[in-house]
């Protein structure tokens, strides 16, 4: 076995954005199981963070490590904004330069497009949407869900270096190590004019009730079924304290929700202490952004579904006749107190 694994990571803002810090908690486990001694960390900036950032950054990657780390801040101004073809071309010299066994990213639309592009140029096998691994004589088996979370594909890629990318939220990092950061800047300059970067802009939609609402009642197509869904579950929200609407992607896509309701790997990531699923079937992606509810009751017709994997209370029923019975009891039980 190599010694090496690559993780690259982005920037939210000015801190490594939650995913890239889950990179780091795959190559603790990797590492223990398989070996691996050096892991390098390779973060894309514009060279304008300033030490005093890098060094916040540096830090964080030290607490969630249980290994040594080289932080490579690879530099070029073009790096301002997402560019996916130059940074395969630095990505892909890195390698060629560090010959790390494993190359792992977090899931995301960019570098997603990065793997596919990579493993290409270095005709090394490439499996997306990692959410486990197992080891078999030596040998790692990636897990990866299909069908919204149906299927559980096991693959072992057979030659390196394996080109990975980590669901969000799979390989939660600790935060309590203090392992020692090599901070490297290596600039790389080439331009790239094949893909043209036209602007950014940040959505419009900036509420925080959604991460900070203790009850989260979330609707998925499932809800489609019933009339006047929304009616029920605003009504729903409106009996407990500090409660939020989410939703799944289909909904948003259907602009039956705004996105920022959405749940999940594209969307909010939310923590509350209860989180009522109804008619979601419990896709990883929308896993990623609930990951960190406490309690989870899940409402589907579907006594299969895999949101019953992740819940702790199961409900199998017609999620818009669920809920009537739901109000209903409240009332029941409100009315029983005050006499
Ligand atoms: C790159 C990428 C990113 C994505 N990001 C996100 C994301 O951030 N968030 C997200 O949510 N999705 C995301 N998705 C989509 C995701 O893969 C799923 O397609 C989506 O989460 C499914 O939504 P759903 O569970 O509402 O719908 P479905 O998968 O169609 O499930 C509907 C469920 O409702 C149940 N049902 C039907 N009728 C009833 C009823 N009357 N009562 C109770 N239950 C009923 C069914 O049994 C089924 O389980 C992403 C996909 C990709 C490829």
């Amino acid at each position: 076995m190599g010694e090496n694994i690559l993780l690259v990571g982005e920037l939210d803002g000015e801190r490594l954005s939650s995913s890239s810090e889950d990179l780091v908690g795959f190559a603790n486990s990797i590492s223990k199981d398989l070996g691996f001694t050096g892991i390098i960390f390779a973060l894309p900036t514009d060279g304008s963070l300033g030490r005093e950032t890098e060094g916040k950054i540096a830090e964080s990657i030290s607490k969630a490590s249980r290994n040594k780390v080289e932080l490579v801040f690879m530099e070029n101004p073009a790096f301002e904004h997402p560019h996916p073809l130059l940074l395969t071309d630095a990505l892909e010299a890195f390698v060629l330069e560090k010959h790390p066994e494993i190359i792992s990213f977090p899931h995301s639309t960019l570098y997603c497009q990065i793997a596919a592009s990579l493993s290409t140029r270095l005709a090394a096998p490439v499996v997306t949407g990692v959410e486990a691994f197992t080891c078999k004589n030596a040998q790692p088996v990636f897990e990866r869900c299909l069908m919204n979370g149906r299927w559980k594909a096991l693959v072992s890629p057979a030659a390196s270096p394996w080109v990975l990318t980590l669901n969000c939220g799979a390989f939660a990092a600790p935060n309590e190590q203090n392992s020692q950061v090599n901070v490297i800047r290596q600039k790389f300059l080439k331009t790239n004019d094949r893909y043209a970067h036209l602007g950014m802009e940040q959505s419009t939609v900036q509420d925080s009730s959604l991460e900070k609402a203790e009850v989260i009642v979330s609707a998925g197509r499932g809800m489609l079924a019933g009339p006047q869904w929304l009616d029920l579950i605003r009504e729903v929200i409106g009996i407990l304290k500090n409660a939020a609407l989410g939703a799944s992607r289909p909904l948003c896509d259907a602009q039956m929700l705004p996105y920022s309701c959405q749940i999940g790997e594209t969307g909010r990531q939310v923590a509350p202490r209860l989180y009522l699923a109804l008619g979601i079937s419990g896709a990883p992606q929308h896993l990623a952004g609930m990951r960190g509810a406490q309690c989870v009751i899940a409402v589907n017709s579907d006594p299969d579904a895999p949101i019953f994997n992740r819940a702790d209370y199961a409900v199998v029923a017609n999620a818009a006749e669920f809920l009537p019975l739901l109000v209903k009891k409240y009332h029941e039980t409100m009315s029983e107190g005050d006499n």
